[in-house]
């Protein structure tokens, strides 16, 4: 399996790796911060470059292990490349996705709402909350919540914690352990605000940004119903 680097540092933007295999179009490093398409975040696109040419990084796939599929020349097993990520996007997605853990925190607390589903691109996003319907105001109040945590610049850091602790420790639905396959013994956990009293903590493998202040406002552009027991809420960022 290819080393994910990202889940120990998603601040780094470019990086050396080497070619493992290559299936037609499609690379294996073997480390890689290459975010594959996951949790409802998409994957990241970059670039990666080797003597001898450049391909572009057009999708990134996690079966078996890490799959980069590649526009141009493929690198031959062996290879060393440099990956380069496109940081716009990635940086986009982080943002999206801090975001994300704050609405489902704030519309567990404030609705016993809890999140369903939720997929994010790099201009808007949408979560699923359990819930029977937001009314304008609910909505309003949701946006203001959110605007204090972004003022707030909150920090955001994560850690690893062993899964038989964290059951016993940890409030398992707010952290959504309980919805992790039994076969994850170790979980990495993220936590949102003081370290000693943490506004929010999930198990979570994506990508984050280092404080809440980098969402820079939060707009809450609307909500559908997804059916009689769920709330589609949309929002986007400043
Ligand atoms: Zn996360």
């Amino acid at each position: 399996m290819t080393e994910q680097l990202y889940l120990a540092d998603s601040s780094v933007r470019s990086f050396e790796a080497t070619v493992e295999r290559t299936l037609n179009d499609r690379v294996v490093l073997d480390r890689s911060h290459f975010y594959p398409t996951g949790g409802g975040q998409p994957h990241d696109t970059g670039t990666l470059a080797f003597d001898g040419g450049e391909a572009a990084v057009t999708d990134v796939a996690k079966t078996d292990t890490v799959y980069h599929t590649v526009d141009g020349p493929t690198p031959e097993a062996g290879t060393t490349v440099r990956g380069e990520l496109d940081w716009e996007r990635r940086s986009a997605h982080m943002r999206y996705h801090t975001a994300q853990h704050l609405l489902s925190a704030v519309l567990l607390d404030e609705f016993d709402a809890e999140t369903v589903g939720n997929q994010l691109y790099a201009d808007r996003a949408r979560l699923d909350a359990s819930y029977p319907k937001f009314s304008e105001t609910d909505l309003a109040d949701v946006e203001a919540r959110l605007n204090e945590l972004v003022d707030d610049d909150l920090p955001v850091r994560h850690y690893t914690m062993e899964r038989e602790r964290a059951e016993a420790e940890l409030d398992t639905q707010r952290t959504r352990i309980d919805l992790l396959p039994d076969s994850i013994a170790e979980l990495r956990i993220v936590e949102v605000g003081d370290p000693d009293d943490p506004f929010d903590r999930t198990a979570c493998a994506g990508t984050h940004v280092a404080a809440t202040g980098e969402l820079d406002g939060v707009e809450v552009t609307g909500r559908t119903t997804q059916g009689s027991e769920t709330e589609r809420v949309t929002f986007t960022l400043g």
